[in-house]
């Protein structure tokens, strides 16, 4: 049997292989293929990844085989030789899933250094300083990296070195310190691992691969996984490449940039660089890079080569690029490029701008938009009056756009227990960030870094997440242990407020208030070309005219849920409410009810004129009664007295109603069979608005009466017939002709089990994807969360159900129910109205399954709309 092939140069792959080789492997084998300058290497494949994991993570013999045969290979296409004393060769191991995970997982450079190496390239490169800074960065970062020592300890003592030598920065140090240094490092990584430091550079490399390895199951990888629907299945590749240096002294530098604005989207490069560094020093914020421009003052011709290959790389791959490249001795090579990750501003007006340029089609450009970015979009910005008022205590780089205003928290940890334990807006303040803090990062509102630029890991990480970042703000003072921010000599100490602008950089005192965004007009663009495109409709889920104009704003074709129990929370109506469920008998619960009635008449009024003609599906009660009963003595003692009942009274028949199991109890359709009188004053209240709205201006209007929770065809039925009964009395006493549709939520698995019994009656379907999904796994819709932290941890399940559809299991009864209802009503009208409406992913899966609609919030209804347009772009609908 051919061997399975685990290892691939560079040169045997390219851009299409990004499943096996990863993003970053494909695009380095694409770029060598396409003849971008690229220093020599090979990746090991996601399969050989997920191969160590069934491995008990262990690389197996077939694999470093393969590793070292093509290690060979690259020793003699570069002439250079691992370990060896004439020219050694030196690699750095990176980490590449198939999806970028910016900082997620571990890299390692100079590997291949050893005590005698570095003596070969301090000769070699008579740059004695050199080669032992590359020793001491490769010691500090194996240690740190694949044997898990602090780093913290070698800044320790690299900060002594420089204290006794009395200098600032880690270049003021000279080849003498940095040898004392690699000495210190070796002391500390004997003592913490009881081991001396592997001199062996193919060891180095097995122990660094399987630290890439093992990095993709690191917190911060899982994390960052489930925010980006990213499957652990996938695994990571590992790309190994020959080390070009950026450190070699004044000739040689090290940068990273975009070929347009990732802020804004202007089309313009836009990149950074420092020179005598390694890529490490750019991405970590220490020294503040200088802009491209200057390279042009310093070395133009590798400025010229540098926006030649940059524009190159962005005609190739149709998109906005995000390069590394390094310059050796006045020599380029790029060291990576990808599709750059972006604001959804920068976002909106490359795709427009791409298809406007002729580089791509509408649907490409559809493509080229995450659907979840432009919930960013619709967020907050500050108010101009109150922000005209205010004087910024510091400013800083406008890093990822957005207003925010929190209490401030100095590490990701408290920022996290604020805001997850107490509910806290917070803003998250660090010198700078690392990818450990994550999970503080999304928890905050905003992030404010000291340090670092407009390409460091808080800006590119926050404008991932959408999340407003003022990096780089040098001009305040931040102590982290002692959890104090001094600006303008004011000291802000934690739990202090204070409001940053992500757009313009600067940093406020207080809260200030914000408003509702502007939407540009690249965005009505771009949504206009989705809407061409996308087969499914899409609804908002809104109870409230505010709501429904909200979502039609946004582009809402109509009201897929209108929630009717929502508008029976408000002052005004619950006393009433109170009244029909203490009721002893059909008359009192009819005399409640008729309190009820104008009211609720009223709302569907507004709610059709809100509408036009556009489609509204309403449904009936749903939750168990005793939610709106009283239950704190004060207001128990207050409905008693309105009611004209004792307190005793009342409490006994409050306890009668209550339930072990609430949400699987008396409620849903069950309310109407055992009280058909409230099914009889919601229909009522719904044709009589109808017709009354028709009457008046004449909309056509088809109200949708939908019956929730419903199990079993026969309970559709009897309240059906209710409904039916009132509905065309009133209709016949009207001078108007009006239709209307009687369809069912599919909520319950037996429902979904006996669709096409439940179609003979059903007018319509629509998933409650919500309750689907909890009576499904039979977890608690609102206890779920407490628990499933554990199964994220243990990977039994790597999402949460109730925000990204569970496919192999609630899916499958949605695409079952959905075929048996067509079955038997083949012009059945099938929607979905649970949260799962507004997640990209399963937009994409109820696309695939034929549904006719999608209904969300409102403030989803944009990201339904882009995701319904790519999943017709992937897999067209007839
Ligand atoms: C559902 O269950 O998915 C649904 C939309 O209804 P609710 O969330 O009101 O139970
Ligand atoms: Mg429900």
């Amino acid at each position: 049997m051919e061997e399975k092939k685990y290892v691939y140069l560079f040169k045997e792959g390219n851009g299409d292989m990004r499943d096996l080789l990863g993003g970053k492997g494909a695009n380095l084998a694409e770029m060598t293929n396409i003849g971008i300058p690229v220093p020599m290497g090979f990746t090991v494949t996601t399969e050989a990844c997920n191969k160590y994991y069934e491995d008990d993570e262990i690389i197996c013999d077939e694999v470093v085989n393969q590793i070292y045969n093509k290690l060979e290979q690259l020793e003699n296409e570069t002439g250079k030789q691992f370990g060896g004393l004439e020219n050694p060769l030196l690699v750095s191991v990176r980490s590449g899933a198939r999806a970028s995970m910016p900082g997620m997982m571990d890299t390692i450079l100079n590997l291949g250094l050893n005590d005698d190496t570095v003596e070969v390239m301090a000769k070699k490169t008579s740059n004695p300083r050199f080669a032992y800074d590359s020793y001491r960065r490769f010691i500090q970062m194996f240690s740190d990296v694949v044997m898990g020592i602090d780093k913290k300890l070698f800044e320790s003592i690299m900060d002594e070195k420089k204290n006794e030598k009395s200098v600032k920065l880690d270049t003021e140090l000279n080849a003498d310190d940095l040898k004392e240094l690699v000495i210190k490092f070796k002391e500390l990584y004997k003592k913490e691992i009881n081991e001396d430091f592997p001199i062996e550079p193919k060891k180095q490399l097995i122990q660094s691969i399987t630290a890439v390895f093992r990095s993709w199951n690191n917190p911060r990888a899982i994390v960052y996984r489930r925010l980006n629907d990213i499957p652990s299945s996938w695994g990571t590749a590992v790309n190994v490449q020959e080390m070009v240096f950026g450190n070699k002294g004044n000739t040689s530098g090290t940068g990273v940039g975009f070929t347009r604005n990732p802020a804004t989207g202007e089309n313009k490069i836009f990149a950074e660089y420092l020179m005598n560094a390694q890529g490490e020093d750019v991405v970590a914020g220490i020294r503040t890079p200088q802009p491209i421009s200057k390279l042009k003052e310093d070395m133009p011709k590798i400025y010229e080569e540098f926006i030649s290959i940059a524009d190159t790389l962005e005609k190739h791959y149709k998109d906005m690029q995000d390069m590394e490249f390094t310059i050796e001795e006045g020599k380029l090579y790029f060291l990576q490029t990808r599709n750059g990750k972006r604001t959804a501003q920068a976002a909106l007006k490359v795709a427009v701008d791409l298809v406007e340029e002729g580089m791509i089609s509408k649907e490409e450009a559809v493509l080229k938009v995450d659907p979840k970015q432009l919930d960013t979009l619709l967020h907050p910005n500050f108010d101009n009056k109150e922000i005209e008022k205010s004087i910024p205590i510091a400013s800083g780089l406008p890093a990822s756009p957005g207003a925010a205003c929190g209490k401030i928290y100095f590490t990701a940890e408290t920022a996290k227990q604020a805001h997850e334990g107490r509910g806290e807006k917070v803003v998250l303040v660090r010198l700078e960030t690392s990818p450990e803090d994550i999970e503080g990062m999304v928890a905050a509102e905003g992030i404010l870094t000291v340090r670092g630029g407009m390409t460091s890991h808080a800006a590119v990480v926050a404008r991932g997440m959408g999340t407003c970042c003022v990096a780089g703000c040098g001009e305040i003072r931040v102590n982290e242990e002692e959890k104090t921010l001094i600006a303008n000599n004011v000291i802000y100490k934690e739990g202090d407020y204070i409001s940053l602008d992500g757009s313009t950089g600067n940093v406020y005192e207080g809260e200030i208030k914000t408003v509702e965004p502007a939407i540009s007009g690249y965005f009505e663009t771009l949504m206009s070309w989705a809407d061409s495109i996308r087969a499914l409709k899409i609804r908002t889920n809104a109870d409230t005219p505010k709501d429904t104009a909200q979502g039609i704003r946004f582009g809402a074709e109509g009201i897929g849920l209108c929630r009717t129990e929502h508008m029976f929370f408000a002052a005004d109506r619950i006393m009433a409410v109170r009244e029909m469920i203490v009721a002893k008998n059909e008359e009192e619960r009819k005399k409640a009810l008729n309190k009820i009635l104008p009211i609720q008449r009223q709302d569907f009024i507004e709610i059709y004129e809100e509408l036009k003609e556009k489609p509204a599906t309403i449904r009936f009660l749903d939750p168990p009664l005793h939610e709106f009963l009283p239950s704190d003595e004060a207001d128990i003692k207050e409905l008693a007295e309105d009611l004209d009942i004792t307190v005793a009274d009342l409490k006994s028949t409050i306890q009668s109603l209550h339930e072990f199991n609430p949400m699987m109890g008396h409620r849903g359709c069950r309310l109407a069979v055992s009280y058909p009188e409230i099914a009889e004053m919601q229909a009522r209240a719904v044709i009589e608005a109808a017709i009354d709205v028709k009457r008046r201006k004449g909309y056509d209007i088809v109200p949708e009466i939908m019956i929730p929770l419903v199990g079993e065809v026969k309970e559709l039925k009897c309240i059906k017939d209710v409904v039916d009964k009132v509905a065309k009395e009133i209709i016949e006493k009207s001078d108007v002709k009006l239709q209307y549709l009687v369809g069912t939520m599919i909520e319950v698995p037996r429902a979904a089990l006996t669709a096409d019994r439940i179609a003979e009656e059903a007018e319509f379907f629509s998933f409650g994807t919500n309750d689907l999904t909890q009576m499904t796994f039979g977890f608690s819709r609102d206890d779920a969360g407490n628990f499933l932290k554990h199964y994220y941890d243990k990977r039994v399940y790597e999402f949460d159900p109730f925000q990204k559809l569970d496919q192999d299991g609630v899916g499958k009864l949605v695409e079952m129910a959905a075929k048996l209802g067509r079955e038997s009503r083949s012009n059945l009208k099938v929607g979905i109205c649970g949260e799962h409406g507004g997640d990209p992913s399963s937009v994409e899966f109820f696309h695939g399954v034929g549904l006719n609609y999608v209904s969300c919030s409102p403030f989803r209804v944009p990201v339904a709309r882009l995701a319904a347009a790519q999943a017709q772009v992937k897999n067209p609908r007839k």
